[in-house]
């Protein structure tokens, strides 16, 4: 059993932005308030989030990055204080299938929530980034058709994200959700896959979950339980 407890916060739901609730109440002063390591995205859809060593990034559908600001909204993200308490080395040239079973290995329960950050050198990342959405908002599986997937070659950076037991699906995304940037905070992205040279994988557990859903007037309308869930999540976020 863990040794400590751990907190893990998260404003909003996976199946909230799959129906399309692109707007939340949730500023990045907020979720840094909350923790220093963590994803998510931006009101709109406008930027994968990622938040490293207490700084928040806005990762734009071009692949670039810029500062978030304090008083940016999130629709969705997921946070903590990252305090890794298993620590894996990788010298050999690993897949992303092969990191993910490395980590599945290591953990030493699957029904926890784990945060992971894989920093290292990568041959190629593969992400993608979602066009800055228009209202009327559409459902996410209408609003990636736009989406544009870039493929950055050789660099150092950081994988960093989450991973969610399957009975977590709906809230976020079960398996890995892990986004990129590379080591200048230059590119990045929501990952689909990549190819790790060598690096070191961190995991810090989290036993606590904290959820914080919007006051808004579509939340309270959004549908969270259609039919077809996981395929939306394996559609929207899973693909290759
Ligand atoms: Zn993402």
């Amino acid at each position: 059993m863990p040794a400590d407890r751990h907190l893990v916060y998260q404003t909003s739901l996976m199946s909230a932005l799959l129906d399309g609730i692109y707007d939340g109440d949730t500023t990045v002063a907020t979720l840094l308030e909350h923790g220093d390591f963590g994803l998510g995205t931006f009101n709109a859809l406008d930027g994968e989030m990622l938040i490293l060593d207490g700084v928040c990034y806005r990762m734009r559908v071009d692949g670039t990055v810029i500062p978030a600001d304090a008083s940016d909204l999130s629709p969705f993200a997921v946070v903590t204080r990252f305090v890794p308490t298993v620590t894996i080395p990788v010298d050999a040239p690993t897949s992303r299938d092969e990191a993910v079973a490395l980590i599945n290995a290591t953990l030493e329960s699957a029904n926890y929530l784990y945060a992971v950050r894989l920093t290292g050198e990568f041959e190629w990342v593969r992400v993608r980034a979602v066009q800055r959405q228009e209202k009327p908002y559409q459902p996410m599986s209408e609003a990636i058709r736009g989406e544009k997937t870039l493929e950055f070659g050789r660099s150092s950076g950081v994988v960093a994200g989450f991973r969610t037991p399957l009975y977590g699906q709906g809230i976020g995304v079960p398996g890995g959700h892990v986004h990129y940037i590379d080591a200048a905070h230059q590119h990045g992205g929501h990952v689909l896959d990549f190819a790790l040279v060598s690096g070191t994988i961190e995991i810090c557990i989290g036993t606590d979950l904290h959820l914080e859903l919007p006051l808004t007037a579509e939340f309270e309308q959004a549908d969270l339980s259609p039919d077809d869930l996981a395929d939306q999540i394996e559609q929207t976020e899973n693909h290759r």
